[in-house]
């Protein structure tokens, strides 16, 4: 039998299992010890004085935004090149995602597009670390500090990566990570905020608890589980998620590790192909890879793309399209009116993108497959257009 590779597909050891058993043995199932040590192994990774642990990026997204105040009448800067939950947060708080183009090599937003969107309305940047990515975080940082803005990161893509010496997750005032299982991490559903801001780590506490004073999330009196100081939400992580999240932190490096060799010998394998970007890194970054994406030259069209990913899952090989552009999903395009053209450099990258399989156990003999298999689906082709 032909045994299909995944687009991804989640590590799960028998210590995780292990982990997750041990707390239905414990009764203890949600706002007990696994999430708080889960929290400050997390924060203690990244770098940060605070981790709060919540039932997915996206609500972690929304808290981060709503604790730094930001609702009706403000703008967020953001990218059009990401998955649609880093503006869809925007909109939860009630503020307005402006977008801006894409630096070409990175895929991040462009500084200087940045710079150039910033009006008095302008609260906040949320960037994302596309594909695990670091670039220009520091120059987000930069600009953020002199407008007096903040920088919120959305690093669901990139825990365990680095720019120089500074972890993914550093450069904001808060960043938000995400466990759904195809991140580097998984805890089934979740996600965690860090900051070193005590009032905005204790406003998200209150927020994911349904608007409780932070002490009741650590067993405070009977007394006041009763009183809500702000209008929150049920955004808590369970028990068994966190168990499940500590046991696959604690090999993080084993993880990210294993995840940049599958990537090199993509590079090794892809880099001579013509009609191929395959992604460079600067010096200064350490991946940690999320997905593995190749472009196609400019002057393949999206439907020559759409039918090279085709052909490959027609031969058992996972692929996708990463990212089809916010701006330009039905929801977006017509409430806001986007047309195509809107944002140039996102949507040619968006067009020629094709996620390979990518995954943390992926054998050497997986990547030459899948390799082997797209340079055929590209040669097919170029016969077809002759
Ligand atoms: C995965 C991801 C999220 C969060 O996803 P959830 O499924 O809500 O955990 C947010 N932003 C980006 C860029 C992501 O890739």
């Amino acid at each position: 039998m032909i045994e299909e590779i995944p687009l991804s597909r989640p590590e799960i050891t028998r210590e995780d299992i292990e982990a997750v058993l041990s707390v239905f043995k414990s009764g203890r199932l949600s706002i007990g010890p696994v999430v708080e040590q889960f929290e400050s192994e997390f924060a203690e990774r990244v770098g940060r004085r605070h981790a709060v642990a919540c039932s997915s990026g996206t609500a972690g997204l929304h808290m981060a935004l709503l604790a730094s105040g930001i609702g009706p009448g403000d703008e967020v800067i953001t990218t059009p090149f990401s998955f649609i939950a880093s503006s869809n947060a925007i909109l939860y708080a009630g503020a307005k995602p402006v977008f801006v183009d894409i630096e070409p090599k990175s895929l991040n937003l462009d500084p200087q597009a940045i710079e150039r969107a910033i009006n008095r309305r302008t609260k906040a940047i949320l960037a994302v670390e596309v594909f695990g990515n670091p670039s220009h975080m520091a120059a987000y940082r930069a600009i953020a500090d002199k407008h007096e803005i903040r920088l919120i990161e959305d690093s669901c893509e990139g825990l365990g990566g680095r720019w120089r010496d500074r972890p993914i997750g550093a450069f904001g005032h808060s960043a938000v990570f995400g466990f759904y299982p195809n991140k580097q991490i998984t805890t089934g559903e979740g996600g965690m905020v860090v900051t070193d801001d005590d009032r905005v780590a204790d406003v998200c506490r209150a927020l994911r608890n349904q608007g409780r004073a932070p002490s009741t999330m650590q067993g405070g009196s009977a007394g006041n589980w009763l009183t809500h100081e702000l209008i929150g939400f049920n955004y808590r992580m369970p028990e068994i998620n966190a168990a499940l999240g500590l046991s696959q932190l604690r090999r993080l490096g084993s993880i990210v590790e294993r995840r940049q060799r599958v990537a090199a010998r993509y590079i090794e394998r892809l880099m001579g192909n013509p009609e191929l970007i395959v992604p460079t890194i600067d010096d200064d970054t350490v991946m940690s890879w999320f997905v593995f994406v190749v472009r196609l030259r400019s002057g393949y069209s999206s439907a020559e793309r759409d039918r090279i990913i085709a052909g490959m899952r027609r031969h058992d090989v996972g692929c996708s399209t990463y990212f089809p552009c916010i701006h330009l999903q039905p929801c977006y395009r017509d409430r806001f009116g986007y047309e195509p053209g809107s944002f140039p450099i996102a949507e040619s990258a968006s067009q020629r993108t094709i996620a390979l399989p990518f995954f943390t156990e992926m054998t050497g003999r997986d990547v030459d497959f899948a390799a082997q298999t797209l340079e055929l689906m590209i040669t097919r082709e170029s016969f077809s257009r002759g």
